[in-house]
């Protein structure tokens, strides 16, 4: 049975003056309870626990929770702001702040700094002064009158849920912006005879999208990297092709010049003429003539296979192995194409098998933390340009925001660059990684505002 279910008949019971007082000794006891819920928010962020199952403070609040996105929002601004500015909690408690208008004086704060005029925690304090007491509205008309971009502070803009899947957006947008939307209006004129906003704005977002996500462009390179990898082995058929076209050749040619030899010279027998072959075939062969030469000069198709195939002298073999590798790790004009992240103290020497010019490729005696543009396409199309922590019940964290490229073997601790090492994670994940490997980073910023203030 709920403690309050006989609250009912005993409020009926109460005086009309001691049914106020005790409404606003509840009262009381909702806002002190109010500022406990944000002093708890300000050691759970503090902590990061809701990064365990969470992607944000505000998915905790939402999911765990159980608010509204608004209430979770206004609780999330407040207890910032309470973290900043602890003399308000009396404001709280007493209602002369109320929450709302601390999650819109946030909001202030925060787009003043965002156009860089941000407000020191003195002038923060007179504004948070200023307002108290005030109604929602005039707290609104306070903060837009001194704001840098008030249509941003306008509870009225904000997408809105309309029927059949739709969304009602209202938008304020400067006169720049407008000129270029007329140029777009223009430009797509034969694909959007009317002009309508809504399908240019449609339109807008898959153009924008084909160019700067991060998916797209890993599938292009992936496409792109398929195309060059056929047309390579269509090129290789061409020319095993055309080679076993001009092996045929030679030995048409080989074969006649023998049939005109054999008739010509009837009395010698054939084994003489072929022994004669291998010794024309020998010395040319050393003379390093090429094959087809060699051919002509008078060779049975068994001749040529007697032939032995060349050895290079011992002298050539370690700047042949040299330029291999050379090759393999250079790009056009040697530069290598990603620096490797282990440190390496071997110097490379080798002939650039273009230009043919001596290379030395240096130790790198630093590592980097550089991840080339392969590597992280393959590691956004393998993890769906999706955070891939997984928390203890086996859920996937869903956020697809502020996505990092994460060392799964810390890069500090030797971690490489390499698709298999690296990850996607959300900026909450990330740093709770950090966290965990390299322990609480708020620890680590008040040891160094300790030192600092030693010093
Ligand atoms: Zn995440």
């Amino acid at each position: 049975m709920s403690s309050t279910s006989f609250l009912p008949s005993r409020l009926k019971s109460l005086s009309d003056q001691a049914l106020i007082e005790s409404t606003k000794a509840a009262v009381r006891t909702e806002r002190s309870a109010t500022t406990v819920v944000l002093h708890h928010f300000i050691e759970v962020e503090n902590r990061r626990l809701y990064a365990d199952r969470h992607s944000s403070l505000f998915a905790w609040a939402r999911e765990e929770l159980r608010y509204s996105e608004g209430a979770a929002q206004r609780r999330i601004d407040s207890s910032r702001l309470l973290r900043r500015h602890p003399q308000i909690e009396e404001q709280i408690e007493s209602g002369q702040l109320t929450l709302t208008q601390l999650f819109y004086a946030r909001q202030f704060f925060r787009q003043e700094k965002k156009h860089g005029k941000p407000y020191s925690l003195e002038r923060e304090c007179e504004v948070l002064t200023d307002i108290e007491d005030q109604s929602t509205r005039e707290t609104l008309r306070y903060l837009m009158e001194r704001s840098s971009a008030p249509e941003k502070l306008d509870p009225k803009i904000g997408p809105r849920p309309k029927k059949n899947g739709k969304t009602e957006l209202r938008l304020i947008l400067n006169e720049e912006t407008m000129n270029d939307l007329h140029r777009i209006k223009e430009l797509w004129s034969h694909a959007i005879p009317d002009g309508d906003l809504t399908e240019i704005i449609a339109r807008m977002a898959k153009v924008t999208l084909e160019k700067i996500d991060p998916l797209k462009k890993a599938e292009r390179a992936a496409q792109r990297r398929e195309k060059r990898a056929a047309q390579r082995m269509a090129n290789q058929d061409v020319s095993k092709k055309q080679q076993d076209r001009s092996l045929s050749a030679d030995q048409r040619v080989a074969m006649r010049k023998t049939k005109q030899a054999t008739h010509s010279d009837s009395s010698a027998s054939y084994k003489n003429s072929a022994a004669a072959s291998v010794s024309d075939v020998a010395t040319s062969a050393t003379a390093s003539e090429p094959p087809a030469a060699a051919a002509t000069s008078d060779a049975s198709t068994s001749v040529l296979d007697a032939v032995p195939t060349p050895v290079p002298s011992p002298a050539l073999a370690p700047a042949t192995a040299a330029s291999a590798t050379a090759n393999s790790t250079a790009g056009a004009g040697g530069v290598p194409r990603s620096l490797p992240v282990t440190m390496s103290t071997e110097i490379f020497e080798g002939i650039d098998p273009v230009t043919g010019e001596r290379q030395i490729s240096l130790p790198h005696l630093w590592p980097s933390r550089y991840i080339s543009a392969d590597v992280k396409h393959a590691v956004w199309l393998r993890d769906e340009g999706q955070c891939t922590y997984v928390d203890h019940d086996g859920k996937r964290c869903c956020s697809r925001h502020q996505l990092e490229f994460e060392h799964i073997i810390p890069f500090a601790l030797g971690g490489e660059n390499s698709v298999d090492n690296i990850r996607l994670l959300c900026r909450c994940h990330n740093s709770h990684m950090a966290d965990r490997t390299f322990g609480r980073r708020l620890m680590n910023q008040k040891l160094r505002l300790r030192r600092e203030s030693v010093l």
